[in-house]
């Protein structure tokens, strides 16, 4: 029989029929919202992502709390994709959910900052180690805003990004290598000049290559992930990030940690519990708990550099901010979250129950004897459908195998488990529990017992 990812291509293909069947057996009332909804929505959804999960139609949700969610039509399923991370502290956590009730009776924006201004600056201090800060919506837009910070501060005009990664719709970075060679990103609409001309891109893990790019003095800041998550996951290699802040600060190169996605690692992200010095941290999606907001923090240096860039551009528009940034709601959630979600006791939970559900894939995978492998930062842990750890994105790309993830996802998402949809992602909240998380290791290990010859 025909193999892919060590498992029946033909039992691949018959569970994607079969599955994607029994979805639409059994969600009546999301297919007949998915039917009026697609009457004044472009293909149907308000976000065209939400098709990405790739059901016959999308799953609509009637509620959420902790780490479950209900859909339309009365099924209960354990999340582990937590809105890709938005959620990644569960949903409408109790503090969070007060605070946004409190603050709506108080306006939601005014353009004007609040005391809880005056707190959050200092719990964001005291999480993440860096002395200054600013809000933003998305973390698209700190990553955006940092980026034109850094080339402000430089005079230079080229970033580098890693083959593979993701930092938001944020258009600097959709630069990919080819045999070698900068690429846009495939895919893109609407792309009308080169991003190649002023983003530099070479793979992960790779010194060598990357002393070449920064040696020119041209590059204004370094972005990136410490490990990558969004291609698969792409873990640092042994000395690599200290390799990383030394090759930058030879050549003047700024380094941007987005945390976005790592601060699954443990308390204060990545960047604090594996002491990083990044000149900027990035993080949005889940630091106001899931009210649109993210922040990005410099140091002193930084900080000092920013004014002069200031002055140096001189009165007029800065090309950075957003209405509704830092806006009183978002501050009332972000300090919720900070004093009573994202603490040390969250964690606690959250990291052996991660290991737990890693620990426990990795055994049915082994028992099964199929190629694949589980990496995890943190509470934050994918399945690999291939047998090697990726050293880089290349790599990567090459581990993902998408119709075998689909089949995956489909089989889960009928037993009532959500992942995550663009690869085998999971996360673990506060809320989540040592069952829901034996009821995902236990369905992987059926799911791949079905695939297998
Ligand atoms: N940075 C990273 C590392 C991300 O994974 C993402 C989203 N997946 C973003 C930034 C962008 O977040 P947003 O879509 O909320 O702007």
């Amino acid at each position: 029989a025909n193999l892919e990812a060590g498992v029946s291509t033909d039992k691949v293909t018959a569970m994607i029929r079969r599955e994607s069947d029994h979805y639409t057996q059994r969600n009546p009332t999301s297919q007949r919202f998915a039917r009026e909804a697609a009457s004044h929505w472009h293909n149907g959804v308000p976000m065209h992502w939400m098709l990405d999960w790739s059901t016959p139609f999308p799953l609509f949700v009637a509620d959420a709390s902790g780490s479950t969610l209900t859909d339309v039509d009365g099924h209960k399923y354990d999340d582990f994709c937590l809105g890709d991370t938005g959620s990644m502290f569960g949903h409408s956590p109790a503090p969070v959910a007060a605070a946004i009730a409190e603050q709506a009776r108080h306006g939601l924006t005014y353009m004007l900052p609040t005391e809880d201004v005056v707190e959050v600056g200092k719990l964001l201090t005291a999480k993440f180690g860096l002395p200054y800060w600013q809000v933003a919506t998305t973390a698209t837009d700190a990553n955006r805003f940092v980026i034109r910070w850094c080339r402000g501060i430089t005079k230079r005009n080229k970033i580098l990004v890693f083959h593979g990664c993701y930092h938001g719709s944020c258009d600097d970075t959709f630069v990919r290598l080819k045999d070698g060679k900068p690429i846009h990103r495939p895919g893109l609409i609407g792309q009308v000049y080169d991003l190649t001309t002023h983003t530099k891109v070479v793979e992960f893990n790779d010194l060598p290559a990357l002393e070449t790019a920064l040696k020119d003095r041209d590059v204004a800041c370094v972005i990136t992930e410490p490990a990558l998550t969004n291609i698969g996951m792409v873990l640092p290699q042994p000395g690599y990030l200290e390799g990383l802040r030394q090759l930058t600060r030879k050549y003047g190169t700024l380094l941007v940690i987005d945390e976005t996605h790592t601060i699954s690692t443990g308390y204060g992200g990545y960047t604090r519990t594996h002491r990083l010095e990044p000149d900027f941290l990035t993080i949005g999606k889940p630091i106001a708990g899931g009210i649109p907001c993210s922040v990005y923090g410099c140091t002193a240096e930084m900080a000092a550099k920013m004014k002069e860039a200031e002055t140096a551009s001189g009165p007029g528009y800065s090309g950075m901010g957003t209405t509704l940034s830092a806006n009183a709601m978002a501050l009332k959630a972000m300090r919720a979250n900070l004093e009573q979600v994202m603490t040390l006791a969250a964690y606690e939970h959250m990291l052996p129950l991660s290991e737990r559900l890693a620990r426990g894939i990795e055994a049915e995978i082994r028992k099964r004897n199929v190629p694949w492998h589980v990496s995890n930062v943190g509470a934050r842990a994918e399945f690999v459908c291939a047998p090697e750890r990726p050293r880089n994105g290349t790599e990567a790309q090459a581990a993902m195998h998408h119709k075998v993830e689909l089949a995956i996802h489909l089989y889960l998402l009928n037993r009532g488990i959500i992942i995550a949809p663009f690869h085998n992602m999971t996360l673990v909240c506060p809320a989540t529990t040592a069952a829901q998380v034996d009821h995902l290791i236990a369905s992987v290990g059926a799911c791949i017992d079905e695939l297998q010859n």
